[in-house]
């Protein structure tokens, strides 16, 4: 099977139990809308990627980017209405955009687990944090209670919570930011998911706990064999966990490739902007100039026009620039400079630090 095989053509394949290559999830076309009293708000464009089994694949991008509403969109934990979610999203080769919301159900919490920013909110503040790894085992695999929590004191003590089965039957209000993060991800885990989504894990975190956590995940990571889609604003993070980066700019995808490609050959305007901004790269620290388009009325072109500094007025006719080889197959960027061929045109010389050879 192909990249481009069609939906039937996979349908026909699962049918005879033809064995394929297909990733662990395959996003295509996913574009998410929410009707608003300023019109239609389309939080997510178009949007297509893959995860292979054990991969870590981070989607990076300003506040407003979309990367949350995508990942959010796969699972479909937005409600729908005032959501609205077209596209496919082929989990072990299943169309799980196509399932009822039952099945939906578990394989989220199971097969794919979600770990969110705020572990303040994702808990329930008035059971223990024991019982509530119990219930996220109980609730997707039939065994007994006392098994359960013997499973679910292995997890909190994997997650270096110390004294692990004293700490069973403790509340979230008695762990501090940091502890209940660990007990979300020994939550997400107590299902041995083969796809953890990790929101912004760490944003909430002091610098030295969100360091101990990346490191906790990419241990748990080989231990479990799980695939990671990782959203983030923090280039920093990307450097340290991705195998692949998406880069995401107000619902669309602008340039994608291995960490790699995006940190030694960045090819994006907007990718190259953000890699600037970094003091490692000669920036101030600071964010790029402008704001986001209005999401509600987003400019014909490409949405980075105002902000980019390579634009010509071609840019701001037609389409959105459709993804074109940035410096190898499968690392493409959208963007009018370059060509079928790669050629980069005036982007070329412009990476930061371009002394580290671009291209
Ligand atoms: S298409 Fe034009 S505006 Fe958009 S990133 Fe490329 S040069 Fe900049």
């Amino acid at each position: 099977m192909t990249a481009n095989s069609t939906t039937d053509e996979r349908l026909a394949d699962a049918a005879t139990g033809e064995q394929t290559d297909e990733p662990l999830l395959r996003v295509e076309s996913l574009t998410t809308e929410f009707d608003t009293e300023n019109g239609t708000l389309t939080a997510v464009d178009d949007v297509s990627f893959t995860v292979d089994p054990g991969e870590t694949v981070c989607i990076v991008g300003e506040s407003g980017s979309g990367k949350t509403v995508a990942t959010e969109s796969i699972t479909r934990i937005i409600n729908q209405p005032p959501g609205r979610i077209t596209g496919e999203v082929w989990f072990k080769g299943e169309n799980i955009a196509a399932c009822s919301e039952r099945t939906l159900r578990e394989v989220r919490g199971g097969e794919i687990a979600h770990v969110f920013q705020n572990p303040q909110e994702a808990m329930n503040h008035c059971f223990t944090v024991g019982w509530q790894i119990v219930e996220a085992i109980r609730i997707h695999e039939d065994v007994p209670e006392a098994a359960a929590r013997e499973r679910a004191i292995e997890l909190l003590d994997r997650v270096g919570i110390d004294n692990a089965s004293a700490r069973f039957d403790d509340y979230p209000h008695e762990f501090s930011g940091g502890q209940k993060q660990r007990v979300m991800i020994a939550m997400a885990l107590a299902t041995s998911p083969d796809l953890l989504i990790a929101d912004e894990p760490t944003t909430a975190l002091d610098v030295t706990v969100q360091s101990q956590i990346l490191d906790l995940l990419a241990e748990l990571q080989g231990e479990f064999g799980m695939a990671i889609l990782f959203v983030t604003h923090d280039l920093g993070v990307v450097a340290q966990l991705a195998d692949e980066v998406i880069v995401m700019y107000a619902g669309k995808v602008m340039e994608r490739g291995s960490v790699y490609d995006i940190f030694e050959r960045p090819s994006h305007p907007y990718t190259q902007a953000l890699l600037g901004c970094l003091p490692e790269y000669g920036g101030a620290g600071g964010g790029i100039p402008g704001i986001l388009p209005d999401p509600t009325a987003p400019p014909p072109g490409c949405r980075f026009a105002d902000r980019c500094e390579f634009v010509v007025p071609d840019c701001r006719e037609g389409d959105h620039p459709s993804e074109l080889p940035a410096t190898a197959a499968d690392h493409t960027v959208a963007c009018i400079h370059y060509g079928p061929e790669g050629d980069a045109g005036p982007i070329r010389d412009a990476t930061p630090g371009s002394d580290r050879g671009h291209r």
